[in-house]
């Protein structure tokens, strides 16, 4: 049995992630997943993006997410990966150290708390211009009054806390139990056609298999 793969997706909302994994899931036969979970937290994370009027602060609201992240792996993901399945995730704990840092956690703490999750064989950023991904969003019908995380300033702000990562990739990786220089990060950029975005990345994806 060759090594299953476990592949993250990151990226704006409205950047192509959601369209990217799923092609690929479905070209690779693999398992597709996306945070937060269906568990217990994940549905009480979903709840809260919902409406915002509920207290939780934002540092509780990023424990949440780590908390979700166990179940979602214990429960989905790990069982997958034993049998051989490749795992692909639309979003992971990047997204909580970007969105968290962009309201004003600090990314150490926020990687703290993920540590113990393991780091990705293949991470893709899709990387798509902040108006490009409001216009997509526009398009799909998106009403992005009612989410908490799909307005143009906090795009912007969260957009330049997922540079800081991809700047700073290594640092975050090596506090994490499984980083070796075999884990890879790749910035793909998201304004290409959708054709040619999964064309990319089934080529890196077929050196790794
Ligand atoms: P995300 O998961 O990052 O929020 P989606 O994959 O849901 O983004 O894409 C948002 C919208 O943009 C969808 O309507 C999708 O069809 C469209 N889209 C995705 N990728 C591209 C692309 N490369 N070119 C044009 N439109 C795209």
């Amino acid at each position: 049995m060759t090594k299953p793969l476990f592949i993250c997706f990151e990226g704006l909302d409205g950047s192509g992630k959601t369209t990217q994994a799923l092609l690929l899931a479905d070209q690779l036969n693999g398992f597709y997943t996306r945070e937060p979970s269906d568990y217990p937290i994940g549905k009480l994370i979903r709840e809260r993006l919902q409406n915002q009027q509920l207290d939780i602060s934002h540092q509780t609201f990023q424990l949440m997410y780590a908390a979700d992240r166990g179940d979602h792996w214990a429960g989905e993901v790990q069982p997958c990966l034993n049998q051989g399945k490749h795992v692909i995730f639309d979003r992971y704990f990047f997204s909580s150290i970007a969105f968290g840092a962009s309201q004003g956690i600090n990314y150490q703490w926020l990687n703290n708390v993920n540590r113990f999750y393991q780091i990705p064989d293949i991470l893709f950023y899709i990387d798509t211009p902040v108006d490009l991904c409001l216009q997509r969003l526009t398009q799909k019908g998106k009403n992005y009054t009612s989410e908490l995380f799909e307005k143009k300033e906090t795009l912007e702000k969260v957009d330049q806390a997922y540079k800081n990562i991809l700047n700073n990739y290594k640092d975050i990786c090596l506090q994490h139990p499984n980083f070796s220089d075999a884990c890879q990060k790749y910035i793909i950029d998201g304004s290409q056609s959708i054709d040619h975005i999964n064309n990319q990345l089934i080529d890196i994806v077929k050196k790794s298999i």
